[in-house]
């Protein structure tokens, strides 16, 4: 993928897509691949968004049928599967276990009702079958979990993603099928013609210049940086995104071998521990938030409330500073409704506005795609299927020991590789062919070897060591990277 500011300034392009997050990402993949012209401008890195701070869950959201929100839950599991399929690489299944403890805001039956329905809308898209559990089964698949007052619980599945990757994967099919895409490009202004709106005037972020980009259609697809564009072409706009924040502990160590969902007992939210990356993931909260989008940051109360609410399940977790990882914060783009914030829709919808910029509004992640094809058949509804696949998708050739054999990595080293990059592992393998210095190790478990840093570079636009620490090869969670690794990043990354 070729970083070329000035290509930009030389076409005028059918659709400009605003925002390299999730859904930005599918709506120039899916334009491009409908042969139209395509432009996709990220002010950060893609996913640099809310896109990289989800709990990674590609799921049908079981606590929206308590909302009602049934379509929205068919919708999703749908999507689910389609995305278990198009990318088996990034989203696997995974298997749940909801506790059921006396005190708790739901009662056992209603979890077990629940879960039943869930599995029943899922129909031939479920992953496993569900399975009512007594109290002794729950503790013999979690033995470290709390036992007084233990009623019973239930197992079932849903699927975890990483969501950066999958992104990227997006925005790789876009170039893949011509699009121009750029991070580190961010839209100061719109350019209009008798009222209309023409293109936009961005600014390199890497550089200084300021450049114009011209388009038959601006889509903005800016999450929660939505209000903000919204008044660059209208000021004063009414806000059309309500922001509400998440927050995500990753602890150091598995706590448990299944996700774990857990009722808060102080109010009706609830929230999960998911085993991730050898570590776990706690999250998440969901309170208003009206500040910069661009400020938003981990709070005392936010963590107090998932340590004391994770402690109640899990009593022998042990929340020092060598246990916390990391933590992170993001913020839900939701369609602007009152109420309480755990019960917003996550529904999407579209906003034409006067001058003629279309924008996303809404959505969660496990919909991007149906989000990313409703908006091009706002704009021009076609009616063929549409086969859906990312940058990896397709049956590896090989197993892992035969190109363990052919390329004289270690077997683990190319199953790592087949993990994150799907059918892609063997550009990364080239690499290493050309150049067997890229052959070392730079991470033991799971294995992560010098050439990801340059395919990285080469081939997935990283400019920065964040791009590749936090989103390209997400070692964050798997502990402090070294400062031989921020090294070896350094030494490849483009000189400014
Ligand atoms: C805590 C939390 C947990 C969640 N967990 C899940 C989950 O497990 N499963 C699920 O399905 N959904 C989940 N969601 C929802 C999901 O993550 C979001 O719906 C989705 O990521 C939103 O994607 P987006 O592309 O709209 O926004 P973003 O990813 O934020 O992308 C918008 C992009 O626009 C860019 N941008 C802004 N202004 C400009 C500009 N002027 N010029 C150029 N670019 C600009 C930003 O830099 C950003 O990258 C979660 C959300 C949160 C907050």
């Amino acid at each position: 993928m070729i970083r070329d500011i000035e290509r930009f300034k030389r076409t005028t392009y059918d659709i400009l897509v605003i925002g390299g997050g999730i859904n930005g990402a599918a709506i120039a993949h899916l334009a491009a691949k409908r042969g139209m012209k395509v432009a996709l401008l990220e002010k950060g890195d893609f996913a640099s968004g809310t896109s990289s701070k989800s709990t990674k869950l590609i799921h049908g959201g079981i606590r929206y049928l308590e909302n009602l929100e049934v379509d929205l839950v068919y919708e999703s599991l749908k999507e689910r599967h389609i995305q278990l399929t198009a990318a088996p690489h990034l989203v696997k299944p995974l298997p749940f276990v909801i506790p059921v403890y006396e005190g708790d805001k739901r009662p056992l039956w209603m979890m077990q009702f629940g879960v039943f329905l869930y599995d029943l809308l899922a129909g031939r898209y479920r992953v496993k079958p569900r399975k009512n559990l007594t109290r002794e089964e729950v503790v013999r698949l979690e033995p470290g979990i709390e036992q007084k007052g233990l009623k019973g619980g239930v197992l079932y599945y849903d699927a975890q993603m990483d969501d950066a990757r999958l992104c990227l994967e997006n925005v790789l099919m876009a170039d893949h099928y011509g699009a121009h895409v750029a991070n580190y490009a961010k839209v100061v202004s719109f350019v209009k013609e008798n009222g209309r709106v023409a293109g936009v005037k961005a600014k390199d972020m890497l550089g200084s210049q300021e450049f114009e980009v011209r388009a038959k259609r601006v889509i903005c697809a800016a999450g929660p940086w939505t209000n903000e564009l919204l008044r660059l072409d209208i000021p004063g706009a009414r806000k059309k995104v309500r922001t509400t924040k998440g927050i995500h502990i990753v602890y150091k160590g598995e706590i448990s071998k299944h996700a774990i969902l857990i009722g808060s007992q102080s109010d009706r939210r609830i929230f999960f521990v998911i085993p991730w990356m050898g570590n776990s993931l706690i999250g998440t909260t969901d309170t208003d938030y009206i500040a910069s989008p661009d400020a938003v940051k981990v709070e005392k109360e936010d963590m107090d409330y998932l340590i004391r609410e994770s402690k109640r399940v899990f009593p022998a977790l042990d929340f020092s500073p060598a246990k916390i990882l990391a933590t992170f914060a993001g913020l839900r783009p939701l369609i602007r409704k009152g109420g309480s914030a755990r019960k917003v829709s996550r529904k999407h919808l579209f906003y034409g506005s006067k001058s003629g910029v279309l924008f996303v509004v809404g959505g969660k992640y496990t919909t991007y795609r149906k989000v990313a094809e409703d908006c091009l058949n706002h704009i021009h509804k076609i009616y063929e299927k549409e086969e859906f696949k990312v940058y990896g998708s397709g049956a590896t050739p090989e197993t892992a020991e035969v190109a363990a054999a052919r390329s004289g990595l270690e077997r683990e080293v190319i199953q790592s590789l087949m993990d994150l990059y799907g059918a892609r592992y063997q550009d990364v393998l080239k690499l290493v062919e050309k150049d067997p210095v890229l052959k070392e190790k730079v991470l033991a478990t799971p294995p992560v070897i010098k050439a990801q840093f340059v395919y990285s570079v080469e081939t997935e636009m990283a400019r920065t060591v964040e791009d590749i620490t936090d989103r390209r090869l997400s070692l964050i969670f798997r502990g402090p990277v070294s400062a031989s690794t921020l090294a070896a990043i350094s030494a490849v990354l483009p000189k400014k």
